[in-house]
């Protein structure tokens, strides 16, 4: 058996659920290759040779793949699939867009968010918004999957580095263009992989207030800050910051959910934090349910005093 996991990194390092995934990989067994595709990615090659359960990294270096168009990471990845028994990436907007059209090239099933390992070819994975969780199992030669970050602990960096290995690129596939990017840049812990999150829902009532009330608590608390949907359809939070079924799946030590209802596609996002703490001035929300300490008050009263106490 050998894995196969693609790394997911910024400018600057690896991102911490390419690390998860790699938790996920050795669970696997056999060796794990780190596939790393990118332009002048030799920090990054280094960083993750130096990762717990990394046995190989492969780098793919071409000025083609400066920007992670899926379309030109694909036909790579597929040039050296027969060599593996497993295909992984993290199941973030990087690995979703790129192992399904790694999986349709090699004319593959796929398991899409695993959350646990079972053994080689059995996995266990979310349905319905996190209502069921499935225990599936794929007879694929190559299994190809997307794993869940929250499911799996970050792999620290062990004792010894991996050896790094360059190998053969496919240049640009031009089939897509890169055209522009907009990075929020922010001094605020990532929201996938923060340990404390404070969210907003719409009864926050502006873009304004939103800021207003949400800053300053996350702040004190050094949390990201994460909104429903509802508040970012309305405009009061930014896209990357909706949490949920159709946003990101977190698992903070502490998840604050102020005026938030509970809806199905939002727990879905966030049942598994440690700690769930909700403010609604409504006693029989939904969220209550999932929390381990509610308190029913008025948001625009209560959450500037406990902002202040901090
Ligand atoms: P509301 O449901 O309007 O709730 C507002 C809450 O604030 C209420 O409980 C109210 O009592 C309370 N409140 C009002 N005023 C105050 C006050 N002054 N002080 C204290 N409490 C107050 N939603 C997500 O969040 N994430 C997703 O990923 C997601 N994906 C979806 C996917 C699909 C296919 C669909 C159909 C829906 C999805 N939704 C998602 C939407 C979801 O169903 C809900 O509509 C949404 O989560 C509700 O957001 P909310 O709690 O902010 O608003």
């Amino acid at each position: 058996m050998s894995v196969l996991l693609i790394a997911e990194f910024d400018q600057q390092s690896l991102k911490a659920a390419t690390r998860s995934a790699i938790t996920a990989a050795t669970q696997l067994g056999g060796d794990l290759d780190v596939l790393v595709i990118g332009h002048n990615v030799n920090a990054i090659a280094q960083q993750v040779a130096k990762v717990q359960g990394v046995t190989r990294v492969l780098v793919a270096d071409d000025a083609a793949y400066a920007k992670p168009l899926a379309e030109n990471f694909a036909p790579l990845v597929q040039g050296i699939a027969a060599r593996y028994s497993h295909i992984l990436a993290a199941a973030s907007s990087f690995g979703k867009n790129l192992v399904p059209r790694v999986a349709a090239l090699l004319d593959v099933d796929m398991v899409s968010e695993v959350t646990k390992i079972i053994d080689a070819s059995t996995y266990v994975r979310p349905l319905y918004a996190g209502n069921l969780n499935a225990t599936v199992q794929t007879s694929e030669v190559i299994k190809l999957l997307t794993v869940r970050p929250t499911g799996f602990t970050a792999a620290k960096d062990g004792e010894q580095a991996a050896p790094i290995e360059a190998i053969a690129t496919l240049g640009d596939q031009s089939l897509s263009r890169f055209v522009s990017e907009n990075i929020q840049v922010s001094e605020r812990p990532e929201l996938g992989t923060a340990s404390v999150i404070v969210t907003g829902g719409r009864s926050l009532g502006s873009a304004e207030k939103f800021e207003a009330l949400m800053s300053p608590l996350a702040n004190k608390l050094n949390a990201a800050i994460g909104a429903t949907r509802a508040a970012v359809d309305a405009g009061f939070a930014p896209n990357e910051w909706q949490v949920g079924q159709t946003g990101t799946v977190v698992a903070p030590d502490v998840y604050i959910a102020i005026g938030v209802s509970g809806a199905a596609q939002h727990i879905a996002g966030m049942k598994e934090s440690r700690l769930i703490i909700a403010i609604n001035q409504d006693p029989d929300a939904q969220i209550f349910q999932w929390s381990d300490y509610g308190l029913v008050a008025d948001l625009f009263d209560a959450v500037p005093k406990i902002s202040a106490a901090l």
